[in-house]
């Protein structure tokens, strides 16, 4: 009895000494390490959340003294980082890629046709779509052909998309149906750059670039129920990774008003800058609405797709492709109308966001950059990918600002074939993210999924290792340009946010700043071999979104 009575005295007075502490906290974080992501790198035990922003970063004590919290998660000596940030993605094309036949690792022209068949077999679509192949995965250098698929689809549209998203393979009937060779052959004017395929003078059925446009146009739009299904799904999947914001990259007017919907819904909690594609109806919208926020959605930049993919030999190169001769790869917008983007852009305060990949785009876009640039300086426009640059092209990255938003991944995935398509001599300045980062201080970095996976760990890997989630290649591909763990954090974190001007939001664990932030399962380390790594518990704006429990 006297020894109840004395612990009921001592659990009063507990209660009572954390009543009388100070301030008042929804969450406290603590026996954690937090990585705060500062200059300095500093790493505290606990954290105080209120109202969707950090309180307080801070010692063990020093925290758990100072407030009284709705609810204390004990971080068991986990990892504590900002929210990671992928800073190039396609939410769009990943949940229509979910939708559609999954094609991704198809190890033969023939597997392929066997997921064809089981996916129509469920789900009877009269259009059928598919993405992922990628021939160089079935030992072949050259496209396929559509006679198989004809055979097996005599009379409903195919269209498959290839893995880098700059050719596909569409069945007579589709060619039939979009009538995409009359059209590609009468106005080589209007698809500058793609081109259909032929074999004995008849169409093989692989369209490249700008001529898949008149295809892409008809496809149709899968049930709204679907993908906000399939965005949900890939919504937990980032959560799960630790990945609370996607920089998007590429939307029409209807996609940003859809994502506006599922926000309004609460679907959509991710933290998201979209990158506008420049069509007439968003250039006329942008125009009027300018730098626009609606939740957590941002809106400030322009995507320009400038030139096609290395794989289907569409990026712009100063010299021949080293396996094809004679052949250069193409701009897929044209100069004027690219420099008309940037006068816009400039005008009202966007962004402008390129895809470059030959050393030739990146050298253009670098000029048509600089020579749009008013008076201010802090602009932060963007090369996507910045894949292929010659050396002597590397300083004008210091000397005008332009920031390199790159993916690791491509790197280690690009190893078995890029040294044929552009020779050991142009690899030099090729994925070069070491050199990028030491010459403009910064980088963001991206997946570009769903061309790679979403998992950050495996970009960790590519980055820090250059190799693979196989491990290969052993001594890692250009092995000079692998950056550090901490250099690679940053681009997902603190970098990311300065590449979208939300740097004082998110990226650190700041007071003040959106309590967004990751508990990871395991320690993140720079290993010498791929570690998954998943998230035990995410909030974004002090809002637990994931948890593995
Ligand atoms: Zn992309």
């Amino acid at each position: 009895m006297k020894i109840s009575f004395a612990f009921l005295v001592s659990f009063l007075l507990i209660g009572l000494s954390s009543c009388f502490k100070g301030e008042s906290a929804d969450y406290v974080i603590h026996n954690g390490k937090v990585h705060v992501m500062d200059l300095d790198g500093k790493i505290f035990d606990a954290i105080a959340i209120k109202d969707g922003k950090i309180l307080e970063v801070g010692a063990e004590r020093q925290i758990l003294n100072k407030y009284s919290a709705d609810e204390y998660i004990d971080a068991q000596m986990k990892d504590v980082y900002p929210g990671f940030t992928d800073a190039h993605g396609h939410i769009m094309a990943y949940a229509k890629q979910k939708l559609g036949v999954d094609l991704l690792e198809c190890r033969s022209y023939d597997e392929m046709l066997v997921r064809l068949e089981k996916y129509q077999g469920k789900h009877q679509r009269e259009f059928i779509i598919g993405g992922g192949w990628d021939q160089s995965k079935w030992n072949k250098t050259e496209f396929p052909s559509n006679e198989d698929l004809n055979e097996l689809f005599p009379n409903t549209p195919v269209c498959l998309i290839r893995v880098d998203g700059h050719a596909l393979l569409a069945n007579d009937c589709l060619l039939k149906k979009s009538n995409v060779i009359e059209e590609v052959t009468n106005n080589p004017e209007k698809y500058v750059g793609g081109y259909c395929e032929y074999k004995d003078g008849k169409p093989t059925g692989i369209i490249v670039d700008n001529a898949m446009n008149p295809i892409l146009e008809m496809i149709p739009d899968y049930p709204k129920k679907e993908m906000t299904q399939a965005i949900t799904q890939i919504q937990n999947e980032l959560f799960g990774y630790g990945i609370t914001g996607v920089h998007e990259a590429g939307l029409t007017r209807s996609e940003v008003i859809y994502l506006e919907q599922l926000i309004d819904k609460e679907v959509l909690s991710l933290d998201i800058y979209g990158m506008l594609l420049p069509t007439d109806k968003n250039i006329e919208w942008a125009k009027k609405n300018g730098v626009y926020t609606h939740e957590n959605l941002l809106i400030r930049s322009f995507k320009v797709f400038a030139d096609g993919g290395l794989g289907s030999r569409g990026a712009f190169l100063k010299a021949s492709y080293s396996d094809r001769h004679d052949h250069f790869g193409h701009l897929v917008t044209n100069v004027e109308k690219m420099q008309e983007i940037a006068s816009i852009c400039e005008k009202i305060g966007y962004q402008m966001n390129t895809h470059a990949i030959g050393d030739s785009t990146n050298r253009l876009i670098l000029e048509i950059y600089e020579s749009a640039f008013g008076k201010n300086t802090d602009h932060r426009w963007r090369i996507e990918h910045a894949q292929v640059i010659s050396p002597s092209d590397i300083d004008l990255f210091e000397k005008s600002g332009v920031f390199p938003s790159v993916q690791p991944t491509h790197a280690v995935s690009d190893q078995h074939w890029v040294i044929d398509r552009i020779g050991a001599d142009r690899l030099k300045g090729a994925y070069a993210y070491n050199t990028l980062l030491q010459k403009r201080g910064m980088i963001a970095i991206g997946t570009d999924f769903p061309i790679e996976s979403t998992d950050p760990f495996r970009t960790i890997h590519a980055a820090i290792n250059r190799k693979n989630s196989e491990n290969k290649p052993m001594g890692g591909f250009l092995i000079n340009e692998k950056i550090t763990l901490d250099e690679c954090l940053r681009g997902m974190t603190t970098w990311a946010s300065y590449a979208s001007f939300q740097e004082n939001q998110l990226g650190t664990l700041e007071k003040g700043k959106d309590a967004t932030l990751v508990i990871f399962t395991r320690p993140i380390e720079a290993h010498t071999t791929y570690q998954p790594n998943f998230s035990y518990m995410t909030f974004i704006k002090g809002k637990k979104v994931y948890s593995v429990e």
